[in-house]
């Protein structure tokens, strides 16, 4: 059934359920419900679908910008792709790889790097006891909920301060959280590290020291997933669609935009929490759901893809894969199109270098990383023939990389997806699992999927396919 089709049911209403955002999340909740003959219209605010899996492109071919690793654990992801008939590509990781902390250079092969052993040593330790953290919380007794509310009012860079036993290991979780959160380890909740340490499946996972290992991505770019799914389902999307406004009561809901709304008997809102602040709820929400959308914070990113006529590192033996602390960027890789017929190298500006270098003039910024890339690669890396880029924080429509939690917060964020009367809430930021990742994402936008088919079933609005 197509989703504008008049239908004797829907009388009054543009759709059973109202999906705001085709981000992974919305798009996934989008194939859920379609899939199981509910009326949807899923309403995007910028020109396209896939939210922070975009890019750009250069010489013809297309770069990923935002979300580009899929992990060996991430199932969820892997089975969409394969049923989209997108192929993969491994990560290229043949060769040297280096990792630059303190002004000293590691380099690492297919085994992980080999730091003097008191710093391989406290690194095993400190990720031990993050995990040891993370089972004692697990279990939610009046007493962890007590240590919980003490560990959360400490930053994750005091607790490294404090337990690491040589400033190296320190400075290594801090690029290695850069990485991860786009954040510094100074505005982080240890808290919410140990919670995303039971959500990543254990510290290792999560603080890897070889995070390129063993990932694939789409090749021509994960927007490609975007591209395939509102292929699909462009019944239901309608792209430059801002919400503004939403007003609820006990019927039904409504989603205004500019000049136009939509009317439906369940939301389904996949906004990152910060972005649903701009959005003017009637009723109000409740203070407890503000709160909570006031204190997920969005970390910085900022992605810049430099080209060359050839993987010039390749042939040098080098991976193209480096993890440097002085920055500008803190992590980058070879994104080099399937045939290298050109060569390009992904380059992430993270947390406050992102924030920093985000306010430099595009030429500053890509001296610097050019730079940088020198002392890496040597004068080779000074011959970019040109570059995109993406400050994931100047766009409103996710203004920043991916949420995260500051010290005190933890008791504000338990009910992140408990819904609002009609209103149901997915997006990454809200996943229980692989929080902040594509698989997160997929997890909240068929989990809120799966909610508003409970609440049509009970109202007996379930109709065949
Ligand atoms: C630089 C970067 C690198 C990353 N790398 C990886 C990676 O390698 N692997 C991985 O798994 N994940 C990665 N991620 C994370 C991943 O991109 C996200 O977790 C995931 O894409 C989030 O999907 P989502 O649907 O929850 O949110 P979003 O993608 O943010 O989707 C929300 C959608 O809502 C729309 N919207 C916002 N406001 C409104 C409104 N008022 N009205 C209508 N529509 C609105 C937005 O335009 C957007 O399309 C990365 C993210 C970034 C930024």
């Amino acid at each position: 059934m197509s989703t504008l089709q008049f239908d004797q049911n829907m009388l009054g209403f543009n759709a059973d359920v109202v999906i705001i955002g085709a981000g992974m999340a919305g798009l996934m909740a989008t194939r859920r419900l379609v899939h199981e003959g509910v009326n949807v219209i899923t309403l995007e605010a910028r020109d396209r679908a896939g939210g922070r899996m975009g890019g750009g492109t250069f010489n013809g071919e297309s770069y990923d910008l935002g979300a580009q690793w899929i992990d060996p654990h991430a199932s969820a992801v892997r089975t969409l792709v394969h049923e989209l008939g997108l192929p993969l590509t491994n990560q290229y990781h043949e060769g040297e790889s280096s990792i630059g902390i303190r002004s000293r250079k590691t380099s690492f092969g297919k085994r992980s790097p080999f730091f003097a052993p008191h710093v391989a040593l406290d690194y095993r330790r400190v990720l031990h006891l993050l995990d040891a953290m993370s089972r004692r919380l697990d279990a939610p007794t009046d007493e962890t909920l007590e240590r919980a509310r003490q560990i959360d009012m400490r930053s994750f860079a005091a607790w490294l301060s404090d337990t690491c036993r040589t400033r190296t290991t320190v400075q290594l979780l801090t690029v290695l959280t850069r990485i991860h959160f786009h954040a510094e380890p100074s505005e982080i909740s240890l808290y919410y590290i140990i919670d995303q340490v039971s959500a990543h499946r254990g510290a290792a996972q999560l603080f890897r020291l070889r995070p390129a290992h063993g990932q694939e991505r789409v090749v021509g770019g994960s927007s490609r997933i975007a591209e395939r799914l509102s292929q699909q389902y462009r019944q239901q999307i309608i792209a430059d669609t801002p919400i503004l406004a939403m007003r609820q009561d006990e019927h039904s809901v409504t989603a205004y935009s500019r000049g136009t709304s939509f009317r439906a008997r369940y939301a389904i809102v996949t906004t990152p929490p910060v972005v649903t602040q701009q959005i003017y709820f009637e009723p109000h929400l409740p203070p407890a759901r503000d709160a909570l959308q006031q204190r997920i914070i969005m970390g910085r990113a900022l992605t810049m893809v430099v080209f060359y006529d050839y993987p010039f590192w390749r042939e040098n033996g080098k991976s193209g894969i480096v993890i440097d602390d002085a920055g500008p960027f803190s992590m980058c890789h070879d994104v080099s199109p399937v045939n290298a017929n050109e060569g390009a190298l992904a380059c992430i500006i993270s947390a406050e270098a992102a924030h920093r270098w985000g306010m430099q003039p595009r030429n500053e910024r890509l001296t610097a990383v050019i730079t940088q890339l020198q002392r890496w690669f040597g004068a080779e890396a000074l011959a970019y023939r040109g570059m995109i880029e993406r400050d994931w924080n100047a766009e409103r429509w996710n203004r920043g990389a991916n949420g995260f939690l500051a010290p005190g917060a933890a008791s504000y964020i338990h009910n992140v997806a408990t819904p609002v009367g009609r209103v149901h809430w997915a997006g990454s930021e809200t996943a229980t699992h692989w929080t902040n990742t594509l698989e997160g994402a997929i997890e909240s936008g068929e989990r809120a999927a799966a909610e508003v088919m409970v609440e049509l079933g009970s109202a007996g609005l379930l109709r065949t396919k």
